[in-house]
């Protein structure tokens, strides 16, 4: 069983929703990354948005 969830994380600076990814369903983490906003021109941090 290999299901897959889609995320989304945005920026939590300008809420722009940056980057999609899937992962396992049964990873229940909170994920917080640094990634390179094209909206801020910087990199910021993303979390998990519902989308
Ligand atoms: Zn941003």
């Amino acid at each position: 069983m290999a299901e897959r969830i889609h995320i989304t994380l945005g920026c939590t600076v300008c809420k722009n929703k940056n980057y999609h990814y899937a992962r396992g369903k049964k990873k229940e983490f909170k994920i917080e990354l640094m990634k390179f906003c094209r909206k801020c021109g910087k990199q910021t941090p993303h979390k998990e948005v519902k989308s």
